[in-house]
């Protein structure tokens, strides 16, 4: 079942909240530094024993990692790591005058694989709380702050990545870990009302 709550996220009693963290996994501003603030030093103490699989990266970019929500209301943080939005501009052609077809063309974006890491970033936190149990997870809107990615082009991927999960766990034949997660409760938790109606206009 699908949710969308307005709030903070680190008031929620559910049994995962998700961070959006950087790769270093230390804490950070916006909502990082909230649930840093809200669970703790012993969060801080955590994410440090997460091993580096290079210097200074805990968690690359569309993948998550889990760690306990000590003094949170959440039993666990999932932290994963959204894309920084990078739109670029189409090259304008060469050194023809600017008239009125090139600026229009010079406004086509040119993406780096974010839409593809942000779609990762919400697959790889679900199945991370399902391989621990979960049965609630709330998401914040990963990436739409500090990181840039616009709102609208975000919270498409994130509806279109939870209903595909959904779907493929209740239709799952059996297996006994989906079988305890099929009623998994997923919970779009947005700071803004700003947010909030864009959840609801492509969730009705
Ligand atoms: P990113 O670096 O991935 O962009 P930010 O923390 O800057 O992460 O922002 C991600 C989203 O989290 C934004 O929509 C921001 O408004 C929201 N946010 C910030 N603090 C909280 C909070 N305490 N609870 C829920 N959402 C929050």
């Amino acid at each position: 079942m699908i949710k969308i709550i307005q709030g903070d996220i680190t008031t929620l009693a559910v049994d995962a909240i998700v961070n959006a963290a950087n790769q270093v996994m230390l804490g950070g501003g916006g909502v990082d530094g909230a649930i840093h603030r809200a669970a703790g030093p012993e969060l801080y103490e955590a994410c440090l024993k997460v091993p580096e699989v290079r210097p200074g990266v805990r968690c690359p970019t569309g993948e998550a990692r889990i760690t306990t929500g000590f003094k949170l209301p959440a039993k666990f943080v999932i932290h994963t790591v959204g894309p920084v939005y990078r739109e670029i501009t189409a090259p304008c052609g060469g050194s023809r005058p600017m008239g009125k077809r090139t600026r229009r063309a010079e406004r086509v974006p040119r993406l780096h694989g974010e839409p593809e890491k942000l779609a990762a970033c919400y697959r790889n936190s679900l199945a991370l709380a399902m391989e621990n149990g979960c049965k609630s997870i709330a998401f914040p809107c990963i990436s739409t702050g500090i990181y840039g990615y616009p709102k609208e082009d975000a919270a498409e991927i994130a509806v279109r990545e939870v209903e595909e999960f959904l779907a493929a766990s209740t239709s799952a034949p059996c297996a006994t870990v989906d079988e305890k997660n099929a009623e998994m409760d997923v919970i779009f938790c947005c700071f803004s009302t700003h947010d909030v109606a864009v959840y609801e206009r492509l969730l009705k």
